[in-house]
């Protein structure tokens, strides 16, 4: 039995109808970049987070830039973010021209550790950028606690956490920015490159409007050097239409990981040093990925990979490890949970329409009877 890591064709073959007709309407009308398809779509994906304001924009690395970009950050300044996410996190705060300043994660749920925050806040400090890796929320409430008391910003990167809750907030609706990306391996996947940038604030999304089309308030008046950061037409067409799927999704994406734990909890709860599921500690945990801890992660996932079972790892080298990061000083050994977790991690298929047997078999395989 072959189990894709991900496989996108069930799903389009599910909704082929709504979605090509949703297509064939942007075609139609020949608009292809922003205009009503787009406006529609970011007031439905800014209602379904729950924040007043959706700016879409060309991908979730550029929801992040133009994020960055409206709150003035750049050279001098430092950003507190995570060292265990997708290069974008961090490369958004460089290509600003500010610095990322790496806080490690708590072990149990990958996120960054509000309690090692404060340590590192300097009079250079703007912003706080905690990301809510995998699909669970990073623990706001300390977070905003720290930002109000030091005056700092915080921009969610949600783009792996649409639809995710903790402590009666949503991802993305928690901090003053919350950004997402419609990647194709997203939850809410688009099909091409796409994100979304939602805020409560009006003054922030008028300056978001502007600065992704050149930071043009009137026709060739630029108040701001922006860049290009439209959303095509067809993209939001894709994600409004897949939009009243992606509860049901998402629940298929929980039931799955409740059956990973109903074949492996056993294992886990006598062999704690041979395998550690996810841990869920908020309300609800939407598992873009469902990532397993393994001591011996490489030699299992080339036994699961002989058995034609798609794995991945997110992600093998931390950010403060990048080649590219070695000028901020960074060393072996500074972020311990976050340098383990690159060590141990390993991505199991988890996407909604993978059948209970194929679950059951990328289980047994992981840890035959
Ligand atoms: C996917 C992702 C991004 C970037 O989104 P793109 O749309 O691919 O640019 C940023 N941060 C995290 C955590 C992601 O998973």
């Amino acid at each position: 039995m072959k189990v894709p890591l991900l496989d996108l064709t069930g799903q389009y073959a599910s909704i082929k109808a709504e979605i090509d007709a949703a297509i064939a309407r942007v075609v139609a009308s020949q608009r292809f970049v922003l205009g009503p398809v787009v406006e529609a779509c970011e007031e439905a994906v800014a209602a379904y987070v729950g924040s007043a304001h959706g700016v879409g924009v060309s991908s979730g690395t550029d929801a992040l830039l133009v994020a960055l970009m409206a709150e003035d950050i750049g050279p001098g300044d430092e950003v507190v973010t995570t060292p265990f996410s997708f290069f974008a996190t961090a490369g958004a705060i460089a290509r600003v021209g500010a610095t990322p300043v790496f806080v490690d994660i708590d072990p149990a749920t990958f996120n960054i550790d509000p309690a090692l925050i404060e340590d590192r806040i300097t009079t250079r400090t703007r912003a706080i950028l905690p990301v809510h890796l995998f699909g669970q929320m990073a623990d706001m409430a300390p977070i905003m606690e720290i930002a109000r008391r030091h005056g700092l910003v915080v921009i969610e990167d949600a783009a792996q956490a649409i639809g995710a809750r903790r402590d009666g907030q949503t991802a993305g609706s928690a901090g003053h920015y919350g950004c997402f990306s419609f990647f194709p391996t997203k939850n809410l996947g688009g099909y091409g490159d796409g994100g979304i940038v939602v805020t409560d604030d009006p003054a922030r999304a008028d300056k978001l409007l502007a600065l992704r089309v050149h930071g043009e308030t009137t026709r060739y008046h630029h108040r701001f050097v922006g860049g290009n950061f439209r959303l095509d037409a067809l993209q939001a067409a894709v994600i409004h239409a897949k939009l009243p799927h992606l509860d049901r999704w998402t629940d298929q994406r929980i039931a799955n990981a409740s059956l990973y734990r109903g074949y492996l909890g056993d294992l886990a709860t006598r062999h704690p040093n041979a395998l550690t599921l996810p841990r869920t500690v908020t309300d609800r945990h939407v598992f873009n990925q469902f990532v397993v801890r393994l001591p011996d992660r490489n030699r299992t996932r080339l036994r699961l990979e002989a058995a034609d079972i798609g794995t991945a790892i997110y992600y093998p080298l931390p950010l403060h490890l990048q080649e590219c990061f070695a000028g901020l000083g960074y060393g072996p050994g500074d972020l311990p949970n976050s340098e383990r977790a690159a060590q141990e991690v390993l991505a199991l298929p988890i996407f909604p329409e993978l059948t209970a047997g194929q679950i059951r078999h990328v289980a047994r395989t992981l840890a035959p009877a």
